[in-house]
């Protein structure tokens, strides 16, 4: 099939290359120009484990190539997919679809033959309609459908997620329609992978409920381990207990410094704007919303709380910027919170992340750019690890205790067994666990 993707960022450009890689013909349409050019340079502008040697493999293949000209990408094509970004509109909450709706306006002027055109960013219920009247503004309906086709991958997971994906929505109104679909995706249902042909409005409103429920896990384990913290009930035992129930499951029950990402927040925030609209308002989201945004400005306090004393002019090391390891994402990372109250409240910070600093660079101010871990680490009053990337769970730990001023480690990711800090001599605080090391618990 001949596919056009007009958005290559994260998902345009992961299913972009995952699409030539199942034998289509792609061609990913860009307005960034920057961004187009470093691609055909065969530099790849994000970080996804996997995804560069899989786009040169494509490139030198001859199944994916990229423009920044919708009329070189989009006549012709079977499918052209919209995977362009919808964040949140500051003013309301709701996405901000101006993105989706100029590039439905430009894909109507180049489409040529019957065309199918997928929405894949996440769009609120009734996008695939307003994206069809858009179109229906240059074209006849004969001429095109619009289908709902959410995307399910996560960052840092990308490849796997998409290639093995643990189901296929398509929302379409007809089976000429849906048909194309299942052409497009026929190399995945011919190993089994599932693809489930739903209504449009369905298949939008089955993106944010997964999202909003998968966030909603996340909020209410947080809270457990609050409750642990405050009761000396451990938030892994409990996790453990609840998850070995078939109904609740043992995935999505590991606490933090509350969600952050491209995708957890807006479209919580989205479907809650959305349901109030309705008259049919989600408590349940709007909890969740709300609970996840105090929980991330409140992590801070953690490190006054440990050290037993104001943060002013002490040397805090931060690890990990990104909003999860494997990504150089830092969109509404919770990092961002920390470091600023970590700042407003006077502590001179260093900062560490494997592969996040660049990016970083643009939205936090005011710190250290350590060159390493220990770099950051080095007389530091305390450490404050906020991302779990595998170089701070395999660092060595005696070493960094050497070159810190006091032994004082946060965990915000639980990367450690609690005994074995105590027995390097930490004092050493966790989420939903008990903290170690503290003068009063010494034996
Ligand atoms: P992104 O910001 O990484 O990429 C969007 C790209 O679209 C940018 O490169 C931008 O230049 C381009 N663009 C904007 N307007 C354009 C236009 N008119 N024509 C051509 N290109 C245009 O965004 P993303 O993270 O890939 O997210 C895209 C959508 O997918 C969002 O709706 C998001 O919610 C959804 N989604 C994201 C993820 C994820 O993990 N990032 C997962 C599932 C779904």
């Amino acid at each position: 099939m001949r596919i056009a993707m007009i958005g290559t960022g994260y998902v345009g450009l992961v299913s972009g290359a995952c699409f030539a890689e199942l034998g289509h013909d792609v061609i990913c349409v860009d307005i960034d120009p920057a961004k187009i050019d470093a691609l055909e340079n065969g530099e790849i502008p994000i970080y996804e484990p996997g995804l560069d040697e899989m786009v040169s493999r494509a490139i030198a293949d001859g199944r994916l190539s990229f423009t920044t000209e919708v009329s070189e990408g989009v006549p012709g094509a079977d499918a052209v997919f919209i995977a362009v970004g919808t964040p949140t509109r500051p003013e309301d909450g709701h996405a901000d679809l101006r993105y989706v709706y100029a590039a439905a306006e430009s894909v109507a002027t180049a489409i040529s033959g019957f065309t199918v055109v997928v929405d894949k960013s996440t769009v609120p219920v009734g996008t695939a309609s307003a994206v069809t009247e858009i179109i229906a503004r240059t074209r006849d309906s004969s001429e095109f459908e619009v289908v709902s086709n959410p995307e399910f991958l996560r960052e840092g997971a990308a490849i796997g997620d998409f290639m093995k994906p643990d189901r296929i929505v398509v929302g379409a109104r007809t089976d000429r329609a849906a048909d194309v679909m299942r052409e497009i995706y026929k190399p995945l249902t011919d190993q089994g992978y599932t693809l489930l042909v739903t209504d449009p409005e369905s298949a939008e409103l089955i993106k944010y409920a997964a999202n909003a429920f998968l966030a909603t896990k996340i909020g209410f384990i947080n809270e457990m381990a609050d409750i642990c913290e405050k009761t000396g009930a451990d938030i892994l035992q409990v996790a453990q207990g609840i998850g070995l129930d078939t109904r609740i499951g043992n995935k999505f029950l590991m606490p933090g410094p509350g969600f952050g990402g491209s995708c957890f927040p807006k479209d919580t925030r989205e479907l809650a704007a959305s349901a109030r609209e309705t008259g049919a308002p989600s408590r349940i989201v709007e909890a969740v919303v709300t609970s996840n945004d105090v929980r991330k400005r409140a992590m801070a306090e953690r490190v006054a709380d440990l050290l037993g004393e104001p943060i002013r002019d002490k040397r805090i090391a931060v690890l990990g910027l990104t909003f999860k390891a494997e990504t150089d994402d830092m969109r509404e990372s919770p990092a961002i919170d920390i470091v600023g109250e970590l700042n407003l409240q006077g502590a001179n910070v260093a900062v560490h992340d494997p592969k996040g600093m660049d990016i970083a660079k643009s939205v936090i101010d005011g710190v250290e750019w350590a060159e390493s871990a220990f770099d950051a680490v080095r007389d530091a009053d305390a450490v404050l690890i906020v991302t779990e990337w595998n170089e701070y769970r395999d660092l060595d730990w005696k070493r960094a205790k050497d070159l810190m001023n006091r032994p004082v480690v946060v965990d915000l990711r639980n990367l450690f067994d609690t005994k074995v800090m105590q027995e390097l001599g930490f004092i050493y605080a966790s989420v939903g666990r008990r903290a170690v090391g503290r003068e009063s618990e010494r034996v």
